[in-house]
């Protein structure tokens, strides 16, 4: 059990929040973490109904809901930002977050095609939609809101099998630098965060191994701290971002990944 976060030192304290992709992983700890950082309310999106509404409940449903929303379906998009805008006033921070991964490594010679459109369906697309409609909402309430998208440590740079995966988050960079340059007059930042390796159900997939192993196995890696990278060190930076603190932060890449990208690309 954390210790709660003092009230001077809370980020987002009256701020009203979506998060995509919350059920599991980085996403359901970022949500948690921007209540415990005092938002008013956060939104959590998903398509894992169950798991997402008992992510909302053990947050508290004074301040979470949970909302059903596949990202690829740009209504449903639209809802979710309609849905918080009308129940809490307004949209401060949007955390698009949803990913997948491929449904196996593949090399540009291997390439199968359907997979390729379903991740670029819910890394680009998706996260495309989300940022529009947050940004629509924004602008039109004139509220000088923060949207933060998940990229990745395979953001900017290749990758020896994963190329779906890997064209849909320098897609992810694209979206970032173009909606932060068109935005910034309004008053809208929009920048992304790029994790390492952490130990979610993405990931584990994508290497093939449980989390403990993986915990194990990158422990050693990190900045020799003994210890992984997790959740909640992606959910401080994402905090960050999505705060006063990085008021003059816009179209930036925050890459938490403990120094990883220059090491271990190999892996992938
Ligand atoms: P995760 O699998 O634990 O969580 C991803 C969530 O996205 C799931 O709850 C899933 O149901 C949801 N989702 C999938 N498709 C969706 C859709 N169409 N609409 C709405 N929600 C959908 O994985 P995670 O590792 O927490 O991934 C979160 C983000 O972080 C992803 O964008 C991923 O690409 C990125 N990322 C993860 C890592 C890592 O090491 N775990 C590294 C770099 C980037």
């Amino acid at each position: 059990m954390t210790q709660p976060i003092p009230v001077p030192l809370q980020k987002l304290h009256g701020k009203v929040a979506i998060v995509t992709g919350a059920a599991s992983g980085i996403g359901a700890v970022t949500a948690r973490h921007f209540a415990d950082h005092g938002a008013l309310a956060v939104v959590i999106a998903d398509v894992q109904d169950s798991k997402g509404r008992q992510v909302a409940a053990s947050i508290g449903s004074h301040r979470c809901t949970y909302v059903h929303c596949d990202v690829t379906n740009e209504d449903q998009v639209k809802s979710l930002v309609e849905f918080t805008v009308k129940h809490y006033g307004s949209l401060d921070v949007m955390y698009s977050n949803a990913g997948i991964t491929s449904t196996s490594a593949q090399t540009v010679l291997e390439l199968d095609l359907s997979g390729y459109d379903r991740v670029m369906a819910v890394n680009a697309r998706g996260m495309a939609a989300c940022v529009k409609h947050a940004a629509g909402a924004m602008v039109e309430k004139g509220v000088k809101g923060s949207i933060v998208c998940t990229a990745s440590f395979v953001a900017d740079c290749g990758t020896e099998s994963l190329t779906d995966y890997t064209m849909s988050k320098h897609a992810v960079l694209g979206l970032v630098r173009s909606a932060s340059v068109q935005l910034a007059p309004r008053g809208v930042r929009v920048n992304c965060v790029s994790p390492g390796m952490v130990a979610t159900p993405l990931m584990c997939d994508i290497l093939k191994i449980s989390a403990e192993e993986l915990r194990e196995t990158m422990a050693a890696v990190y900045l020799g701290r003994d210890e992984p990278l997790t959740e909640k060190h992606v959910a401080d930076a994402v905090v960050f971002l999505a705060c006063e603190d990085s008021a003059f932060v816009t179209g930036h890449n925050l890459v938490v990944d403990g120094g990883l990208g220059t090491k271990s690309i190999a892996v992938l």
